[in-house]
């Protein structure tokens, strides 16, 4: 069945490749952005899909934009908390403003958006929230104090909110990627990256449709059983 699908910084890296698998399984979709504006343009030229700017960091302005989504677009069935950044630093050199930056964007987005739409999701009998969590969220990572925490904070946020919506048909679960080629770990310095790579029985990186794909299966209506679960996609590099 075709749906509307709101992908969180869906303009690019995994974000991008989750759009773009949700779309060729049918559905409608929306990837919003922050502050990248040519990289959100070309993701529109490209796709032809709609685009919207705010900051899921932000309660106010994430209701006002989903709002405005639903209004123009229609009901939100799909929610994907994809949006994400880093700020990495040890716990004893880390600022309040990495911290608190980190969280926001990576976890209380997650509560942001899910409150935005789960009053329409639970009125409709439908729903799917899927969020994009890290393996340094189920592993822990130096130097990742903030976003281990909130990437592991998405894992029980999607525990709780499985039992809330389970039975109005609502599901909620949790991705948690390893290395995917993408901007962000292209940032890495070379040889850290070669390490990680190392590490990775894979023996590779993984790709970001490679998450989108899976994202497309658990937003199908085929995994509606499917609740409350974290998967850990990494080329068997953390087995949990
Ligand atoms: P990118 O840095 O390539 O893209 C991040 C996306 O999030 C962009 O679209 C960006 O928008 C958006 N974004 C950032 N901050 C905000 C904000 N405050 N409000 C709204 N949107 C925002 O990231 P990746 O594709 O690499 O990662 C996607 C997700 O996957 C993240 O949650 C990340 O933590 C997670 N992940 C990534 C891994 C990897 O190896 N790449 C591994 C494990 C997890 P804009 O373009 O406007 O800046």
């Amino acid at each position: 069945m075709s749906r509307i699908a709101l992908v969180t910084g869906g303009t690019r890296g995994i974000g991008e490749a989750i759009a773009k698998s949700l779309q060729a399984a049918g559905h409608t979709v929306v990837a919003t952005w922050a502050g990248n504006e040519a990289s959100a343009n070309a993701f529109k030229e490209r796709t032809g899909m709609a685009i919207k700017r705010f900051d899921v960091g932000d309660f106010d302005a994430t209701q006002t934009a989903i709002a405005e989504v639903e209004q123009e677009v229609g009901p939100v069935d799909i929610l994907v908390n994809n949006a994400g950044i880093t700020k990495d630093g040890f716990l004893h050199k880390m600022s309040f403003e990495q911290w608190d930056a980190v969280l926001k964007t990576n976890l209380y987005s997650a509560f942001n958006c899910a409150r935005a739409v789960m009053p329409g999701m639970r009125a409709r009998s439908f729903g799917r929230v899927i969020n994009i969590s890290s393996i340094n969220g189920a592993k822990g990572q130096l130097g990742q104090t903030n976003y281990s925490a909130a990437k592991a904070g998405m894992i029980g946020f999607a525990k709780a909110l499985a039992f809330e919506g389970a039975a109005k048909g609502i599901t909620a679960n949790t991705i948690a990627p390893g290395y995917i080629e993408t901007a962000m770990t292209g940032q890495m310095d070379e040889k850290v990256l070669a390490g990680i790579v190392g590490q990775i029985p894979a023996g590779r990186l993984g790709q970001p449709s490679e998450i989108g794909s899976m994202v497309t299966y658990l937003a199908s209506d085929e995994a509606g059983f499917i609740n409350g679960a974290t998967f850990h996609v990494n080329g068997a590099q953390y087995i949990t």
